[in-house]
Order: C-alpha cells, then sequence, then structure tokens
C-alpha cells in the first residue's frame, strides 16, 4: 500500500473502520522501507558488477595488447618462429579481434612471404566488414592498402 496517498486521519484502506494512523500506517512504512532497502541494495549490486565487468573488460584489453605487442617485439627481433606461434596463440585466444591475423600477416611479410600475408591480410578485412559500424573506415583503408602491396609483391 503506498502511504502517501492516504492520509494520517483518513479512514484505513483495509477497511477496519479505524483512522489509517491507528491501523495499517505504521506497517506501511515499514514495508514501504524494506522495499526501498531491497532496491537500493539491488541497483549498488548491479552498479558494483557493472564496475567489475568494466574492470575485467579492461585487464582483458591490456592482456591483448601486451600480447599483440609481444608478437610486434619478436618480428623486430627477427624471431619469427616466436612471433608465429605467438600470434596463433593470439589468433586462438582472441578469436573476436583482428589482431591474430594481423600479427600473423606481419610475420609472413617478415619471411617475405607476401601470398600468405596477403591471405591474413583477406581475413581481417573480411572480419571487419561482418562487423559494420565497430571498426575505424581508416583501419580499413590500410589493411586495403596492405593487401594490394602483397599482392603487388606477388
Ligand atoms: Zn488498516
Amino acid at each position: 500500500m503506498n502511504t502517501k496517498t492516504v492520509g494520517r486521519n483518513d479512514p484505513c484502506p483495509c477497511g477496519s473502520g479505524l483512522q489509517y494512523k491507528r491501523c495499517c500506517r505504521e506497517k506501511d512504512r515499514a514495508e514501504q522501507s524494506a522495499r526501498d532497502r531491497a532496491r537500493s541494495i539491488a541497483e549498488r549490486e548491479r552498479q558494483e558488477a557493472a564496475r567489475q565487468a568494466a574492470r575485467e573488460a579492461l585487464d582483458e584489453s591490456y592482456a591483448l595488447d601486451s600480447a599483440s605487442n609481444a608478437v610486434i617485439d619478436l618480428v623486430h627481433a627477427g624471431k619469427l618462429d616466436q612471433a608465429e606461434q605467438a600470434a596463433r596463440a593470439l589468433l586462438e585466444q582472441y578469436p573476436e579481434v583482428p589482431d591474430g591475423h594481423e600479427r600473423l600477416a606481419m610475420v609472413y611479410e617478415a619471411r617475405g612471404d607476401q601470398r600468405q600475408a596477403g591471405e591474413c591480410y583477406g581475413k581481417v578485412i573480411e572480419m571487419i566488414r561482418s562487423r559494420p559500424g565497430e571498426f575505424d573506415p581508416e583501419y580499413e583503408r590500410y589493411l586495403l592498402e596492405k593487401l594490394e602491396q602483397a599482392a603487388a609483391a606477388n
């Protein structure tokens, strides 16, 4: 029962014939504040879960960046077999992001294997085109350029 719409001195809505303040008012008030408490606890829990999810997503994105950068470092260090392993691990662990294919393409480029590099860039392009609006158009232009470079070198 809503305690705000019934006046203190009004007849109690329960039909007892007593004034509201002499009858159900206190019980209704207690029920209302229990509902308010439950709502605010639920709201706090929801907010905490959202914060936790945001923290985890951020941690995961740092882990991804770090794994992705590690492949670049290995390529630059000339450790191409290790770089390929790391790129394939990236691909396996984060299949929903372009990094694995893109890093694998870098490894193939470093080996002078433009055909396979082109295939990897093609896969990234396919991925980003299948999810319109999610990626920067500049990124697609960059990938197309890499794909053309790879095709020209064949
Ligand atoms: Zn009553």
